[in-house]
């Protein structure tokens, strides 16, 4: 059985089956009779360290654990969906001006680029003073830690 969060299409959790080794079955449903306990995992690699007993209530306890451990998070990492929509109308409609009035969309996107640095380097400011780590910034951004870390640390890190 798996769960899944509307709002989070790529993820999907499980209770994956802990074999005796300590190791995590690699696929869910896996059927193995050795299986000794379960832990809440995800379809993105995440998996939580508590191994909860190898019963139908420590099922249930893998699925409480994902929706109170790894979702939330996510959820506050994602931008609302009414500001994606939008996002993603702006671009189309550049694009469009782009190939009838070049010129116009160059002074717009001059336009957009001058607020968006500007509110680049504040967010990640913001998510820094929040306490998000480096490689929390760089996912939310689609780099890599080092990449985030190299691009910002002249304006969060005194
Ligand atoms: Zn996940």
């Amino acid at each position: 059985m798996t769960f899944r969060c509307a709002d989070l299409p790529d993820h999907e959790g499980f209770a994956a089956p802990v074999l005796p080794g300590g190791e995590q079955a690699p696929t869910s449903p896996v059927f193995t009779k050795t299986f000794v306990g379960y832990r809440a995992s995800c379809s993105c690699g995440w998996s939580d360290r508590r191994q909860l007993p190898p019963t139908s209530e420590g099922a249930k306890d893998a699925e409480y654990r994902w929706w109170s451990r790894h979702v939330p998070p996510l959820l506050a990492a994602a931008p609302p969906k009414e500001l994606v929509i939008k996002s993603d109308l702006l671009c189309e409609q550049i694009v469009r001006l782009a190939g009838d009035r070049p010129l116009a969309a160059l002074a717009l996107l001059s336009q957009v680029e001058s607020w968006q640095r500007t509110l680049l380097d504040q967010a990640v400011a913001g998510a820094r003073a929040a306490g998000a780590s480096w490689a929390e910034v760089g996912e939310a951004m689609g780099i890599s830690k080092q990449a985030a870390h190299e691009r910002f640390r002249a304006y969060t890190d005194a």
